[in-house]
């Protein structure tokens, strides 16, 4: 990706946070990143059984619509006393529309009676970077965070499963991190450092 030529590359997300996250790390490299909302990319259907396959779907949706090169992610929370559910589910794991309570409600649910030692996990996000909607040799990267389920919530910042998120290391949960902070050691940061590596090379 070295060129004199200043490449734009469109990131197949509605969300501006990781807009704004994908547009500070890759800065320094020359390249302008515009969202597909710019382009009125019609939604994909996610419907892979993996992270990877999804965040493919998403890139390659992107990248035909528009012509340019994509990136995509998906991520989600992998729990071990649940082979790994809520996973590629993580979004709408107490059924389509769920608010985060209600997903974190639900989880709680699940781990009922499951003792600390057991309650181990992770999150998982895998960003894919596609030259072209054909690009036979996608770039592949992956961040992986672990923690613990806790039996409550704690903390108010950050989204998602982040207040049952315990980080030993931290001695906090994810919801207690500052933000900043967060975003440097999360399986995101970690993923987009990868990628900011592979596109280097
Ligand atoms: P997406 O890949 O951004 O759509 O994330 C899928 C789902 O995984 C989110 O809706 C959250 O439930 C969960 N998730 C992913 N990353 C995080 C995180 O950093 N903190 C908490 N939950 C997360």
């Amino acid at each position: 990706m070295s060129t004199s030529e200043r490449q734009t590359i469109v990131v197949a997300t509605g969300n501006r946070g990781k807009l704004k996250e994908f547009q500070a790390l890759l800065a320094s490299m020359s390249l302008t990143i515009v969202p597909q909302s710019d382009f009125a990319v019609p939604e994909a259907e996610e419907n892979g059984l993996t992270f990877v396959e999804n965040a493919l779907i998403k890139a390659r949706q992107a990248a035909r619509h528009t012509g340019l090169p994509a990136i995509a992610d998906d991520s989600g929370l992998e729990v071990d006393a649940l082979q790994g559910a809520p996973g590629i589910h993580s979004a709408r794991f107490a059924g389509a529309g769920a608010s985060d309570a209600d997903n974190n409600r639900r989880l709680l649910a699940a781990l009922e009676g499951v003792p600390e030692v057991q309650r181990t996990a992770r999150f998982r996000c895998v960003l894919v970077f596609l030259r072209h909607a054909e690009d036979p040799a996608p770039l592949i990267c992956e961040g992986v965070w672990p923690g613990t389920i806790l039996t409550e919530p704690r903390g108010a910042g950050g989204f998602g499963y982040d207040p049952l998120f315990w980080v030993a290391a931290e001695n906090a949960t994810a919801a207690e991190l500052p933000p900043q902070h967060k975003n440097r050691i999360s399986h995101r940061g970690q993923a987009m450092r990868a990628l900011l590596a592979a596109l280097d090379r």
